[in-house]
């Protein structure tokens, strides 16, 4: 399971000019959808040992990081996301 804190925020902002989006695949189901629909989440080791920490060269612990890309429906089943927040609180402000 990846790490995830859930409830989960995010910016629901284009990545492109319209009609440019950057399409990408779901890590868990492989379904397609623009970018900025997507949720990341970073999965990798995390050092808590501070002298193994110093030890290794920051850089380099980077690489251990790996991005997951979640479609909305993955999210909401794994919990990443917490659904119809937003939406209801809109539909209340007006
Ligand atoms: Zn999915």
């Amino acid at each position: 399971m990846p790490v995830s804190k859930a409830p989960y925020k995010r910016k629901y902002e284009h990545t492109h000019a319209r009609g440019s989006e950057t399409v990408i695949e779901c890590s868990f189901c492989g379904r397609r959808l623009p970018r900025y629909k997507a949720f990341v989440i970073t999965k990798g080791f995390s050092i808590n040992d501070p002298t193994l920490k110093k030890q290794i060269d920051p850089r380099y612990v980077h690489t251990f990081q790996r991005k997951y890309y979640v479609c909305p429906s993955c999210a909401r089943f794994r919990g990443i996301a917490q659904p119809g927040k937003s939406v209801r609180k809109k539909h209340l402000e007006r």
